[in-house]
C-alpha cells in the first residue's frame, strides 16, 4: 500500500506520514470564534479537515480529533489586540455573553451538519479551560519568558528568538517584524511591540472575566489552543491544522508557548488550507463581500444570483486541492451544481446495477481502464489529499456507468471483481471519504412538487364533494408527519415536521 504523504507547512515539503504512536493519531484543528455566524471563508477549513479526518479513519487509524470553540471573549488579529468581540456583540444584541456564545455555537454546528462534516472527538471551549491556561502561563513565567505589567502578562518574543527559531513556521523574521509592526495605543506596557498577550487585565466594562494570580482578566487567544491541545493530545501530537491565515501569528505563537512550557514543538505536521476569494477578490469587510453560510444556502446576498446547496459548496471546495486558492463565483457554483448532479445520478445508477461481470472480461482494455481509474483514487488521496484528482477520475467513470445501464457496454465486458471494485470505489470515495451525500435541497424540491400535486388532487375531489378521499389524503399525510391546513380561500398549505 502506498503511504500517505502530506505537505508539512513546517518543513515546507511533502513528507510520509508517520504517527507518533500508531494506530493512534492526534489531530488538532483551530475552531471558530463564536461571536458571529460562519461565512464562506470558514467552509474551506471545515470541509478540508473533515476529509482529512475521514481519510485517516478509513486508513485504519484511531483518530482523536480535537477542534476547539473560541468563546472567551477576546480576539487577536495582527495589529489589533484583545478586542472583546463577544462582549461587544452581546451588548449589541442585548444578550448575556454566554447566550450569544451558545447562539453562534448552535449555528456553527448547524452549518457543519449541512456540510455533512463529522463531529470531532472532543470539542473543548476556551471558557471551560481557564485553569489550564493560567497554569501554562505560570510555567512560561517561571521559565523567564513572560512578564507581568499592571495585571497583564506578555510573552517575551525577543528573548525567545535569542534561543529558539522564532518564525520557523511562518518564515517571518523578528527584525522585519520589529520594523513593520505598528505602534498601537494601549500597548506601551509591552517590552517590545512584537510581544503578545498571554493574559489581559480586564477593564471595568469587560463582561467576561476570571480571577487569576495577576488579578481579574481574561486569557489571550493563542494560549487556549496550546492549553487544550496538550491537555487532550499530549505535549506533542501528530497533526495541527487550520487556515493559512492562522500560521502567523496564531500558530507561530502556539509553537513558542509550547516550546517553553512543555519543552517541545506541539505538533509534528502542520497543515494549512489556502484561502478563498470571491469573484477574484480577497474576502473582507472593506470589499463588502463577506457572505454568511446561511446566505449562501438561501441566496439572500447581493453577490449571489441564487442559493446554493451545502453539497454543491462541499463539492465545489473539493474540486480544488486544499493548498490552491479557490475562487467563488456564481458561474463556478452553478457549474459545480451541474457536475455534482451528474456525478450523483451516475452513482444512483451504479448502486442499482445488479452485481454482475464475467470471470474473463470480454473487453480487456475497458476492464483495465476501469481498474486503473478506481485504484488511482487511493494514490491521489495519499498524495497530500488530492480530492480534485479523485473527483476527476470518478467523472471519467460516469459515461462507462451510464453505458452499462443502457446496455451499450455489456456487463460481461468487465470482470466480476472489476465490477465490484467499481461499486466499492464509489461508495468509499464519494460517500465515506469525500463525505458527499444526496442533495437534500433537491430532495426538498421534489417533496414540494409531490405536495403540490397531492393538494391539487385534493382540491379537485373536494370540489366534487368527495370528502372521504380528501380526508384520506389529509390523514395519510398526517401519519408521515405532514400537516395540511385548509385556508379560507379554498386552498391549502402544508408543513412537514
Ligand atoms: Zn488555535
Amino acid at each position: 500500500m502506498a503511504k500517505l504523504q502530506l505537505h508539512n507547512s513546517l518543513t515546507r515539503k511533502k513528507e510520509v506520514f508517520e504517527p507518533i504512536n500508531p494506530p493512534y493519531v492526534g489531530m488538532y484543528v483551530c475552531g471558530p470564534t463564536v461571536s458571529g455566524e460562519s461565512h464562506l471563508g470558514h467552509a474551506r477549513p471545515y470541509i478540508t479537515f473533515d476529509v482529512v479526518f475521514r481519510y485517516l479513519t478509513q486508513l485504519g487509524y484511531h483518530v482523536r480529533y480535537v477542534r476547539n470553540i473560541t468563546d472567551a471573549g477576546h480576539f487577536e488579529e495582527e495589529g489589533r489586540e484583545a478586542e472583546d468581540k463577544i462582549s461587544q456583540k452581546a451588548l449589541l444584541e442585548r444578550l448575556e455573553p454566554m447566550e450569544l456564545v451558545q447562539k453562534y455555537t448552535n449555528l456553527y454546528h448547524w452549518a457543519m451538519r449541512q456540510f455533512n462534516c463529522l463531529p470531532p472527538s472532543i470539542e473543548p471551549t476556551a471558557t471551560g479551560h481557564i485553569i489550564e491556561q493560567i497554569s501554562m502561563i505560570r510555567k512560561i513565567m517561571d521559565a523567564g519568558y513572560a512578564y507581568e505589567v499592571n495585571g497583564s502578562v506578555y510573552f517575551d518574543v525577543k528573548k525567545y528568538a535569542e534561543h529558539y527559531p522564532y518564525g520557523i513556521l511562518s518564515g517571518r523574521k523578528l527584525d522585519d517584524l520589529l520594523e513593520t509592526t505598528r505602534d498601537l495605543e494601549g500597548q506601551e506596557e509591552k517590552r517590545n511591540k512584537v510581544d503578545f498577550a498571554l493574559w489581559k487585565k480586564a477593564p471595568p466594562e469587560h463582561i467576561m472575566r476570571w480571577k487569576s494570580p495577576w488579578g481579574e482578566g481574561f486569557p489571550g487567544w493563542h494560549i487556549e489552543c496550546s492549553a487544550m491541545s496538550s491537555k487532550y493530545l499530549g505535549n506533542q501530537f501528530d497533526i495541527h491544522g487550520g487556515g493559512m491565515d492562522l500560521q502567523f501569528p496564531h500558530h507561530e505563537c502556539e509553537i513558542a508557548q509550547s516550546t517553553i512550557a512543555l519543552g517541545e514543538m506541539p505538533a509534528r505536521y502542520w497543515m494549512h488550507n489556502n484561502m478563498i476569494t470571491i469573484n477574484g477578490r480577497k474576502m473582507g469587510k472593506s470589499y463588502n463581500n463577506i457572505i454568511k453560510l446561511s446566505e449562501v444556502f438561501s441566496g439572500n446576498h447581493p453577490l449571489l444570483e441564487r442559493g446554493y446547496s451545502p453539497m454543491t459548496v462541499r463539492f465545489f471546495v473539493l474540486q480544488t486541492h486544499y493548498r490552491s486558492t479557490l475562487d467563488f463565483s456564481n458561474e463556478g457554483l452553478q457549474a459545480a451544481e451541474k457536475g455534482f448532479e451528474r456525478l450523483w445520478s451516475a452513482y444512483e445508477v451504479l448502486k442499482n446495477l445488479p452485481e454482475s461481470g464475467a470471470d474473463m472480461p470480454a473487453d480487456k482494455e475497458l476492464d483495465e481502464q476501469v481498474t486503473k481509474l478506481c485504484r488511482e483514487c487511493e494514490e491521489f488521496l495519499n498524495d497530500d489529499f488530492n480530492t480534485a484528482k479523485v473527483l476527476a477520475n470518478l467523472f471519467e467513470l460516469v459515461p462507462i456507468i451510464n453505458s452499462l445501464k443502457s446496455g451499450q457496454i455489456k456487463t460481461n465486458n468487465l470482470q466480476k471483481k472489476t465490477f465490484s471494485l467499481l461499486k466499492q470505489t464509489w461508495k468509499i470515495y464519494l460517500e465515506d471519504i469525500l463525505g458527499l451525500k444526496k442533495d437534500t435541497g433537491s430532495q426538498d424540491d421534489k417533496l414540494a412538487g409531490v405536495m403540490d400535486l397531492l393538494l391539487s388532487i385534493r382540491k379537485d375531489v373536494r370540489s366534487k364533494k368527495d370528502y372521504a378521499t380528501s380526508d384520506k389524503i389529509r390523514d395519510a399525510l398526517n401519519k408521515v408527519g405532514i400537516t395540511v391546513k385548509d385556508e379560507k380561500d379554498g386552498g391549502a398549505s402544508w408543513s412537514a415536521n
